[in-house]
């Protein structure tokens, strides 16, 4: 830290990424619940030299055709959607836009990146701890005041809220924001967007970094009231206009195109998931009914922290939160391929023997 940083940044303690190794091609990478699969074909094939020759120009600011790709693709209004360097920035807009010295509400347990925000913006924050069985209490949500920021999916409990709950929250109060951060949806959750004709707070944030192998490309979406999309636009158009660069945005749109091929690497996942869980419980862990790509697992026996060293000794990555009083007897293993998980499985069936 300099001498120069002011005071209010000093208390900042910033989100701390997933470990992101080199060498990736010899280990089991499992820590940042990335796609284990390539995108499309056709979005490989879509950069060309011509395009490369472009990134001279500054990219379309409005991101219109891709817009109005993902307006058709969901059946919502064109001016209903945004685009985002990545939806961690829609969340810090998000923030800076209703937060600034004002009140946000967001569970214990979930995306870490909240409390970093509203630390940032100065918000005053109402913590709401998740029940003994990491469900949401909703009733504490609704009760609860200031912008409410619920991932649904909830991360890295997997858990998926129900539509009639995410609506009671919606509902609680139409004067505020409910953010609704659906990074994981595409792997089995209730999306919100069909809340969206019925209340102007919503705001359903969306990611291509998880259903869409394009988490190295930096593409965020939201959909919310025009109204709602227009404070975002003001924010953006105040920082970055020219967020997304040229090649993000042929590649949403095309992968946009892709939709079926999407729709199978998401049911495999889906697949894989259940059939790891199945390994899991067999082996004595207690693992959440989750509706992402990502398991949250924790053994009777077996400390979190010994696991997660064990397994990377042996080439193996996953998410160890050693900070969190509530999380660190647990594991966050992304779904992996078929493969990778079966090699997993082994490796834990193995290493468990040392603790039974
Ligand atoms: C991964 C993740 C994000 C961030 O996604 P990016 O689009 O890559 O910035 C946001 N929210 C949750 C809950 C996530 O797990």
């Amino acid at each position: 830290m300099s001498r120069f940083l002011l005071p209010r940044f000093e208390a900042l303690s910033p989100y701390t990424p997933g470990e992101q190794p080199r060498g990736i091609d010899r280990l089991i990478k499992l820590n940042t619940n990335e796609l284990p699969y390539p995108p499309a074909p056709a979005v490989r094939e879509a950069i060309t030299d011509q395009t490369l020759c472009d990134l001279r120009l500054y990219p379309d600011p409005t991101g219109r055709s891709l817009k109005r790709a993902l307006s058709g693709l969901y059946g919502v209004g064109e001016n209903q959607v945004y685009l985002a360097n990545g939806s961690d920035d829609i969340l810090y807009f998000a923030f800076l836009a209703y937060c600034t010295a004002s009140k946000a509400v967001y569970c214990d347990v979930t995306y870490g990146f909240y409390r970093v925000f509203a630390s940032l913006v100065g918000a005053e924050s109402t913590v709401v701890p998740l029940k003994e069985d990491y469900t949401v209490d909703v009733d504490a949500l609704c009760r609860a005041e200031g912008t409410v920021f619920l991932a649904n999916p909830n991360a890295p409990t997997g858990i998926c809220l129900p539509l009639s709950d995410v609506e009671r929250i919606v509902a609680s109060d139409r004067d505020r924001v409910v953010l609704v951060d659906e990074a994981y949806v595409d792997f089995g959750g209730e999306s919100a967007l069909s809340l969206l004709s019925d209340y102007d707070n919503l705001l359903v944030v969306r990611t291509f970094s998880k259903s869409r192998a394009m988490a190295g490309a930096r593409l965020g979406y939201a959909f919310a009231s025009e109204a709602i999309i227009s404070d975002l636009e003001r924010v953006r158009y105040s920082t970055n206009p020219y967020n997304i660069n040229r090649l993000t945005l042929l590649l949403g749109e095309k992968t946009v195109e892709n939709e079926a091929y999407y729709k199978s690497c998401t049911d495999r996942i889906v697949k894989t998931r259940e059939k790891t869980r199945k390994e899991l419980l067999d082996l004595g862990f207690s693992v959440t009914q989750s509706r992402t790509n990502f398991l949250f697992a924790s053994h009777p026996k077996a400390p979190a922290a010994e696991l997660y060293r064990a397994l990377k000794e042996r080439g193996i990555l996953v998410r160890y939160f050693a900070a969190d009083e509530r999380c660190k007897n647990h594991l966050r293993i992304s779904v992996g391929s078929e493969e990778q998980m079966q090699v997993f499985c082994a490796m834990l069936s193995t290493i468990l023997k040392e603790f039974i």
